[in-house]
């Protein structure tokens, strides 16, 4: 029998200074690419796919997209360009899922729901499968992910974003608490109001 597997091979490709969110400070940072490896006998032999690359903070060893690193000292009103924002969403909504440690069919047909939302036309499971298996592999929590990205992101993006994250958490009606959490910080970090939280929760529920 050949022993067939896959692994990820991680390399440095980048070395610098940013600002940790988590440490809040200056914090050396180690830009890394992951590549999954098609493996015999334990051996990577082939790529399985493109490299994909990370920052992992020096100090807290947490890890956040690689998009931290473009971070303004101010925030941006003109919002990301709409498909490039639906993809960063869809990809925080999916960190939610994976968050809870397991996926569900419903899990997925609501991350289905909250993309078509999002993208404003079906998402089918194959793309859909591909963001869930690279945010999986990324291993960058929902929130570490939320503050590499939402800088880029407007006000009424801030607020599809918490709507998507709400759906995936509460998906079968189900909030355990480390969820709320989450969903607390991300509103914080997304710097909404109460009013502006509560309204996309109130459209978050509509949807479902
Ligand atoms: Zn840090």
């Amino acid at each position: 029998m050949i022993l067939i597997g896959s692994m990820n091979l991680h390399r440095t490709v980048q070395r610098g200074d940013f600002i940790c969110p988590q440490c809040r400070g200056l914090e050396s940072y180690r830009l890394r690419a992951r590549r999954p490896f098609l493996t015999v006998y334990l051996i990577p032999l082939a790529p399985l796919g493109n490299r994909e690359l990370f920052v992992q903070c020096q100090g807290c060893k947490q890890r956040f997209d690689e998009r931290i690193l473009e971070r303004p000292k101010r925030d941006v009103d003109r919002g990301l360009e709409a498909e490039l924002f639906a993809e960063e969403a869809l990809r925080a909504a999916a960190l939610m899922v994976i968050a809870k440690g397991h996926f569900t069919e419903e899990d997925i047909s609501t991350l289905q729901r909250a993309g078509e939302d999002l993208f404003g036309r079906p998402v089918s499971r194959e793309p859909l499968g591909e963001l869930c298996s690279s945010a999986f592999w990324n291993r960058i929590p929902a929130i570490n992910y939320v503050q590499s990205v939402a800088h880029r992101w407007s006000q009424p993006q801030r607020q599809a974003a918490m709507k998507a994250c709400f759906l995936a958490a509460s998906t079968g009606g189900d909030l355990p608490p480390d969820q709320i959490q989450r969903l607390e910080s991300i509103r914080q970090d997304l710097n909404l109001t109460d009013e502006e939280f509560e309204q996309a929760i109130e459209s978050a529920v509509e949807l479902e």
